[in-house]
């Protein structure tokens, strides 16, 4: 581990007068921490914002969820408005990491976690987003977990959080605290495709800080769930997985929130297949027909063929359970 500042601040503007300075945010630290051991990140200066009073969920004035970026992944997967209100929420957390990092990690570094992509994660192999321009190894290397959708020539990496699909599907907000002062950012712009510049990972401006997550109000009654295929049951990154939400009423599907991860270069949304559902009624027909759009526009490389078949069957079986056909 490369030697680096530490400080730990109490207030919101020391924090931000720490980033503007170059200071790297830390919290949980499940995900830095790793890496810096590792020597993939090597900031010189960490400042801690586990103090920063960020910590609380609560409902909105439209019924919407605000979840403090400080929340703890166990804590927001507990919380009473999470489980009632969005399930998916619940679910996707639950599902994800181990007992001991949920209890660490929080929902603002869960969203600004790195790629498990192994090639990034060893500093001896090629790799455009550690290394803009060294190229990218998974390419032409073992890149069975790797992305189908949102792809570049640059990287394919997946991105690995599962929150971070139920927060897609759900067309969460991201709150952002700045030397400008504070702003929004719609969840879909939030995380970058690779495109030309892997490296560039989110939407964050130089010492901008992520303050909470929204969640939008929407109607009820509102089922939501997340399934989460992987190679073992626990403490595994998902291979593909699917977070559904639908308004049904008098029969007919009114809404439909459908996001998909373990695919795409970041949580993949998947407007075909809601429109697909809209105005019609649950059947297991329909959830076959919306499914087999699942994976329009997917680019497989030479060992995740089998993402393809398998995407299309997470979702269709992930439509059937929320949808009470099951
Ligand atoms: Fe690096 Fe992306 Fe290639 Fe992995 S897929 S080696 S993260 S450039």
């Amino acid at each position: 581990m490369h030697p680096f500042d530490y400080t730990r601040v109490s207030d919101t503007r020391e924090a931000l007068n720490a980033g503007r300075r170059g200071g790297r945010y830390i919290a949980g630290g499940t995900t830095l921490v790793d890496l810096m051991r590792e020597t993939v990140e090597r900031p010189g200066a960490l400042v801690d914002i586990s103090d920063l009073p960020l910590r609380e969920v609560t409902v909105t004035e439209r019924g919407g969820l605000h979840i403090g970026a400080l929340v703890r992944m166990a804590e927001a997967a507990a919380h009473p408005k999470v489980r009632t209100l969005y399930p998916v929420i619940s679910e996707a957390l639950e599902l994800s990491a181990s007992a001991q990092l949920r209890n660490m990690a929080t929902i603002g570094g869960n969203i600004m976690q790195r790629t498990r992509c192994t090639y990034f994660r060893d500093v001896t192999a090629d790799c455009n987003k550690r290394e803009p321009g060294a190229g990218c190894a998974a390419l032409h290397g073992y890149n069975r977990t790797h992305a189908i959708l949102g792809t570049s020539d640059h990287c394919v990496a997946t991105h690995p959080s599962d929150v971070a699909v139920a927060f897609a599907a759900l067309e969460a907000t991201v709150h952002v605290l700045g030397p400008d002062g504070e702003r929004t950012v719609p969840f879909a712009d939030f995380l970058l495709l690779p495109g030309h510049t892997p490296h560039r990972e989110h939407a964050l401006r130089n010492g901008e800080l992520i303050t909470a997550v929204e969640i939008p109000a929407l109607p009820r009654p509102l089922r939501s769930g997340y399934l989460k295929v992987r190679d073992r049951q626990s403490y595994e990154f998902a291979l593909t997985s699917a977070a559904v939400a639908l308004h049904v009423r008098g029969g007919v599907i009114r809404e439909a929130k459908v996001a998909v991860g373990g695919v795409g270069t970041v949580p993949w949304k998947l407007p075909a297949v809601e429109r697909h559902l809209v105005g019609e009624r649950p059947s297991d027909a329909l959830w076959e027909a919306a499914a087999s759009r699942a994976a329009d526009g997917a680019r497989p490389l030479a060992h995740n063929r089998f993402k393809l078949e398998l995407l299309q069957r997470t979702v269709e079986r992930q439509l059937r359970i929320v949808g009470g056909t099951k």
